[in-house]
């Protein structure tokens, strides 16, 4: 049955919202294929703002892979602000893709990228202008599949009454795998209905749908059991990891917005994972092992990507994109082949002790000299210890020194606040961190014309990390702290001028804290918290700190758990944790005794990239492997594509 565009009653609405144009679509790049010869049909959300929802990689990633499928049909959308959604109610639009204009609630299934835990509000504004019952147990038969994917998805357990299913982590394979399920299901005639399906999906061993488990609570609040209550469902969920990068290309196509986004340039990962193994880091810990894409590759989509989109910016993304086995070839020839054109190339995330100056000067040869940033993360040296984040002040020292001789002016620097163990002088210990740094940049430079930023953020404890059994500090403690710190840096006579610092309090990491440790009791939070009008909980002049606490507290006034439960407690060994059944591949032993070493002795764990494979088990238990270069291939210089 055809399903009509919302575009013609939506068109007129749209001069009297903030950036109308965010709602048009018509990106190039962007598709709209024929509903009716569809088979299957996704919308992809991702559940902030256009702004920045539309360069995320996951989102275009999956938008590529679905659309080049015969049959297959995906298009995306994304929240909607306050004064847009007001009109919506008023004038009775549903929830729209962008591409088609068409009702998110047409579609076979709707996938959401949580890269955050303060979107779930934002789904369910979505659900609920798409004419969804929020409810998972309450959709009717012709209501899409909420399916969660991406980090948050981890731990789906406090969004678990609103979703229907959740998928941990690569989505390129599972993605057509569920579009298969779904299209036998449709062609033999949808058996058993919704519920079928998703029976289907469960079995199939790789998507979690939470109905099909019971959970049990003991009488203190913690869990006693999480057990399938469906024949064939799994006892445990297990990750998804592409293990041949190279395979899967994308994006190909990448989309160029119409609006201004948080970032206009071609993104390409160069490789996924990081076994650094700082403790603090969920990315880190799930996304492992290490799977590089080669440097041919590599340049194959740099070219094909500029292209494409007539972008003039490349960013090549990693987690720490520096420790590529030829990041100096991949920055070397790609400097050599866009020489003299307006293409610059960045970097957006560099450690210590894998930055080489070479390597900044090939990155800034096309481009403009701005900041670097290097992320110490803990004050001091014992506190770098304790979250296994190698680096010593030495080191950064060294380092800013070279980059203030290689004509660099200005360095960021990036801490967490609240860390396990962490005491006042640990956060004292950034202010003179920062001073060693300018008075570097003074003796290398001979000049007073140095910068240097500090960045703070809360600490928040994560699944499937060695602190996910950690105390998170209150926000009294980091507000005192992160204020004593400012203040120290304000008084500074010599220094203090030539130091910023940027900082939030500590109440947003706490409601952070809480969504991403909650279990399935959270879920009536987030509902409450939703239904009293939160919305973009990630944004400072949306998110009400006030609103979370007085919800949380109204719905556990009955006890056994509170929001302190949730947050500040320390978690022991044997406790059953919300995600225990979701395996990210980490061994539960070796994380425990990961946890142990920080807090005891602060053992250092080395990265297994060039050291013996350390048993965290990721790689037996998924069947994978690390994989990285050096392939000793060169790039080809090619055609200046962008001049
Ligand atoms: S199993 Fe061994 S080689 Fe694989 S990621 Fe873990 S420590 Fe590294």
């Amino acid at each position: 049955m055809s399903v009509e565009s919302v575009f013609a009653r939506l068109e007129p609405l749209l001069p009297s919202v903030q950036k109308p144009i965010q709602y048009v679509g018509g990106e190039l790049n962007s598709t709209v294929k024929d509903w009716d010869s569809a088979e299957v049909r996704w919308a992809l959300m991702y559940p902030d703002a256009y702004e920045v929802g539309l360069p995320n990689q996951g989102v275009q990633i999956l938008y590529e892979v679905l659309n080049e499928r015969e049959g297959v049909l995906a298009e995306r959308t994304y929240s909607v602000w306050p004064d847009l959604e007001a009109i919506m109610r008023e004038h009775k639009i549903p929830q729209f893709t962008v591409d088609g204009h068409r009702p998110v609630g047409a579609f076979d299934i709707l996938g959401v990228s949580f890269s955050t835990e303060l979107g779930y509000t934002n789904l369910l504004t979505a659900l609920d202008l798409a004419g969804m019952p929020l409810h998972a147990v309450d959709r009717r038969e012709e209501d899409p599949i909420v399916l969660a994917g991406g980090h948050a998805a981890f731990n789906p357990e406090p969004i678990a009454d609103f979703v229907d299913a959740a998928v941990l982590g690569d989505g390129e394979e599972i993605s057509l795998k569920i579009t298969e399920v779904i299209r036998e299901w449709k062609r033999e005639g949808r058996p058993d209905g919704r519920d079928g399906l998703l029976h289907r999906l469960a079995v199939s061993g790789g998507v979690y749908v939470p109905k099909f488990y019971d959970v049990t609570y003991l009488p203190d609040g913690r869990i006693q059991r999480v057990a399938p209550n469906r024949p064939g469902v799994p006892w445990q969920i297990v990750k998804h990891t592409v293990m041949d990068l190279d395979a899967w290309p994308y994006p190909k196509k990448p989309l160029v917005p119409l609006a201004e986004t948080v970032h206009e340039r071609f993104s390409v990962e160069i490789f996924r994972g990081c076994t650094r193994g700082c403790r603090f880091c969920q990315a880190g810990m799930i996304t492992r092992p290490v799977r590089e894409r080669s440097i041919t590759t590599i340049g194959d989509m740099v070219q094909q990507g500029l292209n494409a989109s007539g972008f003039n910016e490349v960013g090549l993304l990693s987690l720490s994109s520096a420790d590529h086995s030829e990041i100096g070839e991949v920055a070397k020839g790609l400097a050599d082949r866009y020489e003299g054109s307006q293409t610059s190339l960045s970097l957006p995330s560099t450690r210590v002790d894998a930055f080489n100056i070479t390597l900044a000067n090939e990155f800034s040869r096309n481009g403009r000299r701005s900041g670097l940033t290097f992320a110490p993360e803990g004050g001091s040296e014992r506190m770098r210890k304790v979250i296994n984040k190698m680096v010593s002040e030495d080191d950064l020292i060294r380092t800013v020194t070279t980059a203030y001789e290689n004509g660099w002016r200005q360095v960021k620097l990036y801490f967490m606040c609240g860390l396990p163990t962490e005491e006042d002088e640990d956060v004292m210990a950034i202010a003179d961190m920062a001073r060693r740094v300018i008075q570097a940049g003074r003796d290398a430079t001979g000049s007073r014309d140095i910068r240097c930023t500090v960045s703070i953020g809360g600490f928040v404890p994560k699944p499937h990390t060695p602190f996910q059994w950690a105390s998170q500090a209150d926000h009294e403690t980091v507000d005192r702290r992160l204020r004593a710190l400012r203040d120290e840096l304000r008084q500074d006579k010599r220094y203090g001028r030539a130091i910023g610092m940027r900082y939030h309090d500590g109440k947003p990491s706490i409601v952070e804290g809480l969504l991403s440790r909650g279990d399935r009791r959270v879920g009536a939070v987030i509902r409450a918290v939703w239904e009293d009008g939160g919305r973009f909980d990630g944004w400072s002049e949306h998110f009400s700190y006030d609103r979370w606490i007085s919800k949380a507290e109204e719905i556990f006034e009955d006890g056994p758990v509170d929001l302190d439960w949730y947050t500040t407690r320390e978690r022991d060994e044997v406790e059953v944790l919300p995600w225990d059944h979701l395996d990210a591949g980490l061994d539960r032993e070796w994380l425990w005794q990961d946890w142990r070493d920080a807090v005891e002795d602060g053992a250092e764990v080395e990265d297994c990239r060039w050291t013996p494979c350390y048993d965290c088990g990721v790689c037996p238990s998924m069947g994978t492997e690390i994989q990285i270069g050096p392939t000793g291939r060169k790039l080809l210089p090619l055609s200046v594509v962008n001049s």
